[in-house]
């Protein structure tokens, strides 16, 4: 309503303008031309002169009452988003994680996004430093969700997540997440150049540690063709870019930040397999030495880690190492077989 009554605003308050200039200039050239009063020629154009100037600043006026319930209403979406309540709370006095030294353990955790449907049930994974968990399933199985969990995306609704022996919700918020790396399945970018989505959350990175990060993460070449190289913009969540490229540039921030404990969730889904051959490479070489939690929909990109858990509506139905899955003739099995074809 607001937005018609302004659209209307400009001819109404133009042709009022203009009424009122029509109607005193034929007033007062008949005054005056009649002789009849004590105002003269001069001092009628100076009153004219006058009123010109009164009409537009009036004219801005109503402009101003038309913005002011617009800008409110704006304000009013703006301030839910900033005063929305986090409900992923931090203790007053967390405990410090500096290091990530011995394990990660999630134990009897249970969790679910809406009342009564739970999405996972009863999950129990020991991850010692340095060793590589996989998780496959079908899609909807709650993977993406179980390594959600790990940086406090949400909190476990039973159980409990413990890194060192910690629950990380007695842990301090920006230290856990200092220690975990995060390729998603949906690259998290943001409206700005390739250099500051890389560079995100590590400070004081230079350009030459970002374009080391982009070349082992094989996103340096197409960075380089597009018109202002690291310092062009990737759009809304990088919208510019396609599913690949935004992968590779997560990729890259993982490789950039150096994190000890690294989740990677489909990371390879959206590459054709020319590059997913080239950052495979570049992911093994991240994960050795570091811990790892890795979704894959490919078995062959996670055969070697000392640990897959095959999930199903929630629940872990079987563990082991690649070979030990294959031996039971499980699920596994099923899912390779399919794979292999
Ligand atoms: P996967 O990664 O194994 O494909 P997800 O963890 O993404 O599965 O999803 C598990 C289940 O949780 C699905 O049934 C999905 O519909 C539901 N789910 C995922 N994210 C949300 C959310 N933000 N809110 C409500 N339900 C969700
Ligand atoms: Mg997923």
């Amino acid at each position: 309503r607001m937005s018609v009554r302004q659209a209307s605003a400009h001819p109404v308050s133009e042709f009022m303008g203009t009424s009122i200039i029509v109607i005193v200039l034929w007033a007062g050239g008949f005054i005056i031309l009649g002789g009849k009063s004590t105002m003269d020629a001069s001092l009628f154009i100076y009153y004219l002169v006058m009123l010109y100037n009164i009409i537009n600043p009036l004219k801005d006026l109503s402009k101003a009452y038309y913005n002011i319930p617009i800008g409110l209403g704006c304000w009013e979406r703006v301030d839910k988003i900033l005063s929305a309540t986090n409900p992923i709370t931090e203790l007053p006095q967390p405990h410090r994680l500096d290091t990530f030294d011995h394990q990660i353990e999630f134990r009897h955790v249970d969790f679910s996004y809406t009342e009564g449907r739970p999405v996972l049930k009863d999950i129990n994974i020991t991850l010692p430093k340095g060793h590589t968990v996989a998780l496959v399933g079908q899609s909807g199985s709650g993977k993406s969700t179980l390594v959600d969990l790990l940086p406090r995306f949400h909190d476990v609704c039973g159980g409990e997540i413990l890194v060192d022996g910690t629950d990380i919700r007695h842990c301090s918020l920006s230290d856990l997440r200092h220690l975990i790396g995060n390729v998603n399945q949906e690259a998290i970018l943001f409206n700005d150049t390739f250099f500051n989505n890389i560079a995100f959350g590590v400070e004081g990175a230079t350009r030459q540690q970002v374009e080391e990060a982009a070349r082992i993460a094989n996103a340096h070449d197409f960075i380089m063709e597009t018109p202002d190289g690291y310092d062009t913009i990737v759009g809304d969540r990088g919208c510019l870019l396609s599913g690949g490229q935004r992968q590779r540039i997560s990729i890259a921030r993982a490789i950039l930040k150096n994190p000890p404990i690294l989740i990677l969730d489909e990371a390879t889904s959206a590459l054709d397999t020319e590059s997913e051959r080239l950052v495979q490479e570049a992911l093994e070489r991240l994960m050795q030495s570091r811990t790892t939690i890795a979704i894959a929909h490919r078995l062959s990109t996670i055969r070697n880690a000392d640990e897959i858990c095959v999930m199903l509506e929630g629940s872990i139905i079987e563990r082991g190492t690649h070979a030990d899955l294959l031996a039971q003739g499980g699920y596994y099995k099923k899912l390779n077989d399919m794979q292999a074809l």
